[in-house]
């Protein structure tokens, strides 16, 4: 996702929960790519914002299926980091 695509929601990763299993990487695919190790990354996000993703509207609904299907409840879908909620 690059900066100009709006921002409806956020995904936050937490990498102490995740076991690299990969459901949220075959869900986001093209927005989440998996490290050396297989643990999720945001794509073209600089290092310290990786476990930070935008999530654009029209993958909020996926967003949401990945935040169900982590066996880890590793994912939390946040509201975006600027303006109105949107469907976070
Ligand atoms: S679905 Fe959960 S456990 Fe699996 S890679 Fe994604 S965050 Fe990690």
């Amino acid at each position: 996702m690059t900066g100009e695509r709006r921002e409806a929601a956020r995904l936050h990763l937490d990498w102490t929960r995740c076991e690299a299993r990969g459901a949220c990487l075959e869900l986001l695919e093209g927005t989440l790519v998996g490290d050396e190790d297989g643990f999720p990354l945001a794509v073209g996000r600089p290092p310290g914002q990786r476990t930070d993703v935008p999530i654009a509207r029209e993958e909020v609904a996926a967003a949401r299926e990945a935040v169900g299907a982590c066996p880890r409840l590793a994912l939390q879908l946040l509201r975006p980091r600027r303006g109105r909620a949107g469907d976070a």
